[in-house]
Formats: structure tokens, sequence, C-alpha cells
């Protein structure tokens, strides 16, 4: 039995031990002696969380077909337990091998969002390896990053070693191979840095300098080293059909937030949607094979017993092959039990008949993502979904039996007027009478419209990485508006606390200053700022005065045309001038087709595949 890093004294004390010994099903162990290169994969997050990301189980599965490579999982410890390493000073492990993660050769960060970002700080410290790159030696893991919020990797810059901007499939085998021989070569750290400045796609912080105007605006952002390249490029994989997928993925011994098995259809969206970074830095789509994905599907089933499969995309409903598939899962996999979870559909009659299939319907809610409450204001973010669209949905899923629909909706989004707002409340209600214009023996139940708003937090890479973000105080008049406009009756409202939202919005448009805000308020105390039981604006507040920040210059002001970005020099492949064409479109109210409808020539069509050449 392999030896645990905690003992059981300290395993019996703590809320859901199983988070920190590993050993579950599909684990890859490999002997930690026979192997050229030891990588932690950190999600910084609970155990539950990470061990949902499909990203995680890709590149642990992607890293481990190395022989030389032994990758393994990070996760945060929960509050009691970082209490218990702490007055004991034991160091953090990976589950897998459960060795400290202070001797392995890298630590890798997955960035899904800003309010992760104390906890990363968190996990350097607990691991005994010092919060500053500049600190950190030859006895000390090369600390990388990547995923979404890589793009805009300046609030982490002083804490990273390098950035990996784009998909890990892309050259991680090129880089570890040059690791490998740079190490038997006995060459360090920083020359180690230095060669990974040949790479596209990687951005290692030391070598750059940033200077700043009189006005706290970015007045240059310049290489400090030849080899720099003023541009980095993300690394995206045009054929998606050639990448390994984790088959056989790690089955959690405890329940996680999605406990089940998932399919990627494609990567990238053809959307458009104004505010949506995902749909901007993934482009361009790249579908799967239908038939491997059918294969795929009873493998993953087969090999982890689970009883639910999902399929996810950004938005699933756009893959050319989802009938079919939806079809052959349901005829092949409904009859062993397994149930088939499509989310993010667009309500139509197949749809609608798919899920009267695969879901109990008086159970079941409706989900749609209309955003704004108007169409103008949909129009402005370019959400392809129609009053029409929803209404009719609505009407066809309670014929079909359902009684539940749930909306969701951003407040503060840009040109927004209190007549959007109010739209919100007058859309929840026309769904009720929709509802009631049903003849009186079809409505079993009583109808449920469930209205959540989030608040806009505008991202690099969008449109709308120009426009001022709401104040806090505009964001809760909103709210406390359709609050009152609401008929409660049949209407539930779910809202919450502004304050996150602008805390975000300053990380997420932050720069290299940031870095400090963040570590103040690390050193404070923050940490699991996404849980609302930790999340303490106080700390932050505090921070906010400790490093000089003034979060109204990364929110509500107004950016220039030709401002320089923090995030300006990494190169997505969508050009900047589309996204400012695309925000001036915005403030027309223009609509913008999707890819399939029409090519907007936003700069992919250079990477030479996927969607922009399928007809
Ligand atoms: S180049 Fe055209 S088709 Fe390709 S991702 Fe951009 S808008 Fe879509």
């Amino acid at each position: 039995m392999k030896k645990l890093s905690l003992t059981d004294e300290i395993l019996l004390s703590v809320e859901k031990p199983a988070r920190y010994v590993g050993s579950e099903y599909n684990m890859t162990e490999k002997n930690v002696e026979g192997v050229d290169i030891r990588f932690a994969l950190c999600f910084p997050d609970v155990y539950e969380i990470g061990m949902s990301h499909l990203g995680l189980q890709i590149l642990y599965n992607f890293l481990n077909l190395r022989e030389d490579t032994y990758a393994e999982r990070v996760f945060s410890p929960w509050v009691d337990l970082e209490k218990i390493l702490r007055e004991k000073n034991i160091p953090l492990f990976a589950l897998d091998s459960q060795d400290d993660i202070k001797h392995f050769d890298f630590l890798g960060f997955t960035l899904q969002y800003e309010m992760s970002y104390t906890n990363i700080l968190n996990v350097l410290e607990l691991s005994h390896v010092p919060i500053y790159a500049k600190d950190r030696n030859e006895s000390h893991p090369i600390v990388c990053a990547g995923g979404p919020c890589a793009y805009n990797p300046e609030p982490l810059a002083d804490f990273i070693d390098f950035f990996y901007i784009g998909e890990g499939e892309e050259s991680l085998n090129d880089i570890l191979d040059m690791y490998k021989e740079h190490k038997k070569a006995g060459g360090s750290r920083e020359t180690f840095l230095e060669k990974l400045l040949d790479f596209e796609g990687i951005y290692v912080p030391r070598f750059y300098d940033v200077a700043y105007k009189e006005d706290g605006t970015i007045q240059s952002f310049t290489p400090n080293n030849p080899k720099a390249k003023e541009k980095i490029k993300k690394r995206v994989v045009m054929d998606v059909n050639k990448l390994p997928y984790p088959e056989k993925p790690i089955v959690p011994s405890i329940q996680t937030i999605h406990d089940r098995v998932v399919l990627e259809l494609f990567r990238g969206c053809i959307r458009g949607c104004r505010f949506c970074q995902a749909g901007m830095i993934y482009r361009p789509v790249r579908e799967k094979d239908l038939g491997q994905l059918k294969e795929q599907a009873k493998t993953l089933i087969r090999n982890t017993g689970h009883d639910e499969i999902s399929l996810v995309s950004l938005s699933s409903s756009d893959y050319t092959g989802l009938k079919d598939l939806a079809y052959y899962l349901i005829d092949e996999l409904e009859e062993e039990g397994v149930n088939v979870s499509l989310p993010s559909l667009r309500i139509d009659d197949f749809s609608l008949d798919v899920m009267s299939k695969v879901q109990d319907v008086r159970k079941s809610s409706l989900t749609f993502a209309p955003e704004a409450g108007t169409q103008r204001l949909r129009d402005v973010i370019n959400k392809g979904i129609t009053e029409e669209d929803i209404i009719k949905g609505s009407s066809e899923a309670f014929n079909g039996g359902w009684n539940r629909v749930k909306l969701y909706f951003m407040l503060g989004l840009p040109t927004e007027t209190m007549e959007d707002v109010d739209g919100i409340a007058k859309l929840g209600q026309d769904i009720v009478e929709e509802y009631y214009k049903m003849p009186k023996e079809k409505r079993h139940q009583k109808v449920q419209v469930i209205l959540s708003t989030s608040f806009f937090v505008p991202k690099p890479f969008t449109p709308f990485q120009w426009s001022p973000q709401d104040s806090y105080d505009s964001f809760m008049e909103k709210q406390r508006s359709l609050n009152r406009k609401i008929n409660k009756k049949n209407i539930k409202y779910n809202s919450h606390d502004a304050k996150l939202s602008t805390l975000e919005g300053v990380i997420a448009r932050g720069d290299r200053r940031v870095g400090n805000l963040i570590f103040e308020s690390f050193k404070q105390g923050s940490k699991f700022d996404s849980w609302s039981e930790h999340f303490n604006y106080s700390k932050w507040e505090k921070a906010y005065e400790l490093a000089g920040i003034d979060p109204n210059f990364y929110t509500t002001r107004t950016r220039e045309k030709d401002e320089i970005f923090p995030w300006d020099f990494i190169d997505t492949e969508v050009k900047k001038d589309f996204l400012y064409r695309e925000f001036e479109r915005a403030i027309e109210c223009k609509i913008t087709p999707n890819c399939r409808t029409g090519c907007a020539n936003c700069g992919l069509k250079e990477l030479g595949g996927g969607v922009c050449y399928e007809n």
C-alpha cells in the first residue's frame, strides 16, 4: 500500500479526507525513479471542482502518454487542512505519488477564473515555493500557467515563470523534449527560460519591461532580451481528430460537481457573442469526427462505469452531426441505464424531442440564456436569439410537459438603459402568460419561471474590451429596480452582490501592477474568493490601499481606441481592428452573422482550417 503524505490522525480530522489520498480508479501510476520529468498540474480550487474540469483530464492524459514524464494532480487544500499544514509545517503534495511538490520539475496552474488567483499564491506558499518568480532558484520547480485567463497574463506576471498561450497539445511535447535535454546537460533555470523564447506561444514575463504614462495607461511594452518576440502567438491544434482523448479518465472517489464522463464535440464557437471571451479566443471552430465521437462515448462509459455522459462544447447545438450523435447515444446507451445530458441546446422540435427522451420532463427545467431583456440589447451583444425564439420555445416546452423555465441575464451590458432592465421582468411575465394560454387540462402543475442575473465584466479580446464597466452602485441600483418589477407570484428571482464582479473587473483587465493587489490581498488572508462564504471584500479594500490601486482605473474608465492594453502583445489571430469594428457595430445595434452564415473576416482564416474553410 502506498505511503500517504498525511497521517491517519490528520486525515480523520479533516472534512472529506478522500480529497487528499489519490489512488482513484484510472489514476496513472509510475515509478518516480524511472521518469525524467515530474509535472504537477494544479487546479487552484478544491478537488471536487478541479476533478470536474475536462482540461485537467486532457492534460493529465496527454503528459502521461510520455514514458519519460509523470504528470500528477494538485488541488487547493480546504481551509481545515491548510491550517494543519501550516501548523505542522507539512509541504503541499501531489495526489498521485503523495510526494512534495517542491521537488517537481514543473508546477503548472490552469487559470480558469480570476478569482482563483489568491489560491495560486496560497498553493505556492503551502508548497514551500517562493511566491515571486524572482526569488526562486535551481531547487524550485519551474512555475507555469495556461488556460483562458492566461490571455491576460499580466496580473500574475510577477509570480509565474512562463505562460503557455493556447492549446497545450500543440507544443508541450517539444518544450518537454527541450527541457529533458537541458536538464541532462546540467542547464540552469535561467537558460531554460531563455531557450523557451524560441517557441511560439510562450510568454516569459521577466524578458519584458512595461513603462506607464502619467495618466496610468501603458506607454510601452518592450522585450528586454533580443530573443524575446514582440508578439506571442497563441497555439492552435488544427486537426482535433488526431488529438489523444482521455478515454480512461480518473473516476473520483467522492462526489464531484459533475459526476459523469464528457465528450468534447468541437473546439471554438461560431456565434460571436460580443461579451464572450471564450467565443473569441478559442476560434476557429474545429469539429470532431462523428464516428470517432460515437466510439469514444462507448469507450468512456465502459472504462469508467459512469451512468451519465455529457456533450460539452461552447454551443453544443452547433455541432453539425448533433442529431445523429444524440439519437445514437440515446439508442445505444439509454438501454444500459446511461443518462445523456445535453447542455446549452437551442430550443426547437429536435431538441425538445431529444430532451423528452433523455429527461424526466416533470422534474427537469428548460434553460435559456437570452442575456439581455430587450431585443435591442440582445442585438448590441450579438446574441443570436430573438424574443420569438424564447416565447415559441417556452410554449413548445410547456406543451411538451415542462413547467419550469430558467433564464439567465447579465446586468450592466454596454448601452443598457432601465428599459432593458425592465425588459427582463417583462420577458419573465410573458413566459408565464404563455403557460396560461394552454388549455386548462394541459396545465398539470403551477408554472415556475426562474430569472437569474449576474453582472457584466468586460474581458480582454472581446469587442467590449474598450467598454467601461458599471460601478458597484449602478449594478446594485439596477438589481434593486428589477427586483421591484418582477411579479413574484410565478417568478423566482436569483440575484447576488456585485462586489465580486467589480473585483473580477479589476483583475480581468488588470496590468502588472495588479499583481501587488493580489499579493496584498493574499497577505490579508484572502483565498477561495469565488466561494461566497470565504469572499471578504474588506480584505480587498485594505489591499487596494496597500497596493495603491484605484479600482475605477480598471473598471469604470472609458478606454480610447488606440490605448495599449496590457494583453495587446498576445496575438490570438483575431485582429484588434475586427474587435473594434464589432465594438462600433454593437453601439450601432448591428448584428454580425455567425461563422456559418457569413464570414466576418476576424483574421482566423490565416490558420488555414476549421469552420473558415467549411464551404
Ligand atoms: S475567419 Fe470568418 S469563419 Fe473564420 S472564425 Fe473568423 S469570422 Fe469565423
